[in-house]
């Protein structure tokens, strides 16, 4: 199984628009995942049948059993990360804020008879069904740190769907933070999409200087490239510079829009100019494939 993760510097690139293309063209048996758990919307092009949910159990956060609790408020003050709170007029109640509680439990140690550590729930894990495969995506509780932790369950369980398939295709967060850096540790190929923007750029060779740590081949492909042509051509001799292979260059199109609109890949609705463009950058993946398989013989 070869693992490719479509990813970006920042949100906006277009990445899952071609991660559902890929889906769509790349031939072989596929498993998916939406590793962009804080926005997640990859199953919105590939009209995926919902099999079964499960929770997502984060770091375990304090709890206070108010029933032990003498309101001596010790807690709240050795708590470094404000998480704890009176509550209303005295006589006070204290409570934790499980969105603040980093979890250190220094306040357990402050009360053990009165707070524990309890795990909580930070979201939800996603099993479906596609015409390409099965996808596990995922849901966060809205406010819920963990996205890093969630994203390594997602790639876990995805994987343990179908581990005989030809490729595992990852839809990756943007940026360059705890989620992006579960999403490409184990990765063989990294596919950047970027845009013609001076912070497209920019954020380019920062989110390729963090994955050429874990050493995955890394391509990049530039979406809506005619609308700053200047821009793409610096990118491309950036990539050249740095040896990396720009393996497509997507036109602005406004059938990308309308599928989007219509909830499929751009790919399934026509012959759009942008359609034809990730069709060449998914047999120039595809080359990058065979590659990949000749090397490892
Ligand atoms: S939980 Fe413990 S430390 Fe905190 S206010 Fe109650 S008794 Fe005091
Ligand atoms: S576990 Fe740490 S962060 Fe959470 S409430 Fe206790 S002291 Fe504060």
């Amino acid at each position: 199984m070869i693992r490719i993760a479509v990813i970006s510097g920042k949100g906006g690139t277009g990445k899952t628009m071609i991660t559902a293309a890929l889906a769509q063209l790349l031939p072989g048996s596929l498993v998916l995942a939406d590793c962009d758990v804080d926005a997640a919307n990859l199953e919105l092009l590939l009209n995926p049948k919902l099999i079964r949910t499960e929770p997502f159990m984060g770091m375990k956060t304090a709890v206070i059993d108010h029933a032990l609790c003498t309101r001596c408020g010790e807690c709240m003050e050795h708590c470094r990360f404000g998480a704890i709170e009176r509550d209303g007029e005295a006589p006070h109640r204290y409570r934790v804020s499980p969105l603040r509680c980093e979890g250190c439990a220094v306040c357990v140690h402050v009360c053990p008879i009165a707070i524990t550590m309890q795990p909580r729930q930070m979201g939800e894990i996603m099993y479906s069904d596609t015409e390409r495969g099965h996808l596990v995506h995922a849901r966060l509780v809205p406010g819920a740190g963990n996205s890093g932790l969630l994203v390594h369950a997602v790639k876990k369980n995805a994987m343990e769907q179908d581990r005989n398939c030809d490729l595992f295709l990852i839809d990756g967060p943007p940026g360059t933070g705890c989620p992006l850096i579960s999403t490409i540790s184990g990765v063989n190929i990294v596919l950047v999409v970027t845009e013609p923007s001076v912070s497209g750029l920019h954020d380019l060779k920062r989110v390729v200087a963090v994955c050429r740590q874990f050493r995955p081949r890394i391509l990049v492909a530039v979406n809506r490239f005619d609308l700053e042509l200047s821009l793409t051509e610096t990118i491309q001799l950036w990539c050249n510079e740095e040896q990396i292979p720009m393996i497509g260059k997507i036109p602005f199109d406004p059938a990308v829009i309308e599928s989007v609109r219509n909830g499929v890949p751009v790919t399934s609705a026509g012959t759009s100019p942008a359609a034809q463009a990730i069709q060449m950058l998914a047999s120039n993946l595809e080359e990058e494939l065979r590659h990949y398989r000749d090397q490892r013989k």
